[in-house]
């Protein structure tokens, strides 16, 4: 603007004409202050009726009173009022309040639409710094050019048009975080939008944050249970890994990790749900859900609608993450859902074209894949020095037909620690959750599997495996012999196990109980359609003749050869009066 390099011009504003002698002490000032002669004229300018505004290059100095009133107001939301009352406080801060004599950076908005604005005269701009914009909107700096630059913008406003001002505020995006955000729905700023009243903020951290390295970390060793038979059994997922949850729309995704969230109950697991890109009607469905179940007092839902500007739908994950270091680096355990990464990408590639990036591979731009590693590395377990924190992620992605070999799929599943995949066919044929067996895969969550489950689900992966191939090979041959037949049935019947209701994650040793019953074929002669009911009937069962090995198996997390006997000794007693148990449960039917 009025700077090239070396060269430096500086004007003053003001409704009245200033004296020569006043003009002489603000060239001084100047020359003082940027070392060199700079030029100064004055500008009559009406609409500065008290006090004046010096501008040199792109720093302002602005001593008019709405200047003050504004740099005031920035000085009182630093005072965070506790117990005590308000207004001495406010007291206190006008007597200490003196108006900055350091300048400020003003540019003017080039040219504005409802996602972007370009910004002139703000030569010092950083990337990722965040502006304030007329009416108060921020934005954040996204591309840096020699003379402008490119501003997402994560509101609208109509005072925001070309010539505006724009102000730098020398931070970067940050994310107001603390403890009485659990409970609580904001958006990607952390406002709260659940209409609760404000959040108390305990300080706020960058949304961008370096991952830990290599040396802050350990190993993951401690199970992350979602409650679901077909994924703890069979691909557990540990404290600090990330696994992704894939499948076509409406394949229940949502509902796996809304049970990882409920099944974290009473665990001492923060839990933070990020919805990008959904219904308002399916964010309120979903809080509603967990808060119906207890599940809000451990829970923050951090929500950038569809009907959110594409900038607060691209920062969503990052905030939510910057709010699960938070609770990390104090030493707790968070599980973190992004739902859905899919939507994330979309967002990030309209701002893209909108900031004129080259578009590459499926018009996402290239750096697209950044944008996803940088965000599931900050997943992490912390070593014992740094607190043993951790977060564990699970982001959600959509398939179109079941296509894993597309851009945002393949990006992602290279980057987490295994998939569970879900599958419309199984979905819709009941198998529910409708994992799919042979493409899913936990890479690290194995050891992190207690032992007790180990023993308990034994080999139940390779069993389906083998069924399934069976099943292909004598789909079309009439005449099977026994062992054959045996084995079918054996593999229907595990298949039948592992159908699980929403909102009914099974417990440690419930999980294990079912699993050695099935796997000592306890089950092997009950069809397929009274699975279920055994299955339930025999929790209770044990539960009640035995609840002490159930909560041994939970404290040791241990299965010796002993508690092995007893449940399945349990369990063939629990078959012999199976029948009575549901003669009694159909009289029940029938009087009620
Ligand atoms: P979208 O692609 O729309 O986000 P999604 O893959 O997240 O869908 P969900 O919304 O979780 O799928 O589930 C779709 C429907 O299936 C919901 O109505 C849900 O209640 C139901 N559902 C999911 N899991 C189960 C289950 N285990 N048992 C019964 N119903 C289920
Ligand atoms: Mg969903």
């Amino acid at each position: 603007m009025l700077t090239d390099r070396g060269h430096l011009t500086a004007t003053l504003r003001s409704a009245q004409e200033p004296s020569p002698a006043q003009m002489e002490r603000f060239s001084a000032f100047l020359n003082q202050k940027y070392q060199r002669e700079v030029p100064l004229k004055w500008e009559r300018d009406d609409s500065l009726k008290n006090g004046f505004r010096l501008q040199a290059g792109s720093d302002v100095y602005d001593w008019t009173r709405h200047g003050r009133l504004r740099q005031f107001q920035d000085y009182l939301r630093l005072l965070r009022p506790g117990q005590e009352d308000i207004v001495p406080l406010m007291r206190e801060a006008l007597d200490q309040w003196e108006p900055q004599a350091a300048p400020e950076e003003i540019g003017e908005v080039l040219t504005v639409d409802s996602e972007i604005a370009t910004v002139g005269g703000l030569e010092h701009a950083q990337y990722g710094e965040i502006l304030v914009f007329a009416g108060g909107v921020k934005g954040m700096v996204q591309d840096l050019r020699q003379g402008d630059l490119s501003c997402v913008l994560f509101g609208d406003s109509e005072e925001i048009t070309a010539g505006s001002m724009v102000r730098r505020t020398l931070k970067t995006a940050a994310m107001r975080v603390g403890e009485s955000f659990l409970g609580r729905v904001v958006d990607a700023l952390g406002e709260p939008v659940d209409g609760k009243g404000p959040v108390e903020v305990e300080t706020h951290r960058p949304i961008e944050a370096p991952a830990p390295g290599i040396l802050d970390r350990q190993p993951v060793n401690t199970p992350m249970e979602t409650g679901l038979l077909a994924i703890d059994s069979m691909f557990p997922i540990g404290r600090g890994q990330r696994e992704l949850i894939i499948g076509d729309r409406q394949t229940g995704k949502t509902a796996v990790a809304l049970d990882t969230i409920l099944n974290q109950k009473g665990k001492n697991v923060v839990c933070i749900y990020v919805a990008i890109g959904q219904k308002t009607s399916s964010i309120a469905q979903m809080v509603e859900n967990l808060s119906r179940r207890g599940a809000m007092d451990y829970t923050t839902v951090v929500s950038a609608p569809a009907g959110a500007s594409a900038a607060l739908q691209y920062i969503a994950p990052y905030a939510g993450c910057a709010l699960a270091e938070y609770f990390m680096y104090q030493g707790r355990d968070v599980l973190i859902v992004y739902d859905d990464l899919s939507k994330h990408a979309i967002a990030y590639r309209a701002l893209s074209l909108l900031l004129e990036r080259s578009p590459g591979r499926e018009a996402y731009p290239g750096d697209v894949f950044y944008l996803h590693s940088r965000l599931l590395e900050r997943a992490a377990h912390l070593s014992d020095e740094l607190g043993g924190g951790s977060i564990t992620a699970l982001p959600i992605v959509e398939t179109q037909a079941g296509d894993v070999s597309a851009y945002i799929p393949t990006n992602i599943i290279s980057i987490t620690d295994g998939q569970i995949f879900l599958e419309s066919d199984l979905f819709f044929s009941g198998q529910r959750p409708a994992v799919n067996v042979g493409l899913s895969v936990s890479r690290v969550g194995g050891d992190a599997q207690t032992k007790a489950m180990k023993a308990a689900a034994g080999a139940i992966r390779l069993e389906l495996a083998q069924y399934r191939e069976m099943e292909v090979f004598t789909q079309f041959s009439s005449d099977l012999d026994d062992a054959t037949k045996r084995q079918l049935a054996f593999g229907q019947g595990l298949t039948r196990l592992l159908r699980q209701p929403q909102y009914s994650p099974f417990s440690h040793h419930q999980q294990v109980i079912i699993l050695t019953a099935a796997m000592a074929r306890v089950m092997q002669n009950i069809s397929l359609e009274q699975i279920e009911l055994f299955r339930s009937g025999l929790l209770g069962y044990i539960e009640e003749q035995a609840s002490d090995l159930c909560r041994r198996i939970d404290q040791s997390c241990q299965l010796s050869p002993d508690d092995r006997e007893e449940i399945v000794s349990l369990s063939r007693k629990f078959l012999d009066e199976f029948p009575k148990f549901l003669a009694a449960r159909q009289s029940e039917k029938r009087g009620g």
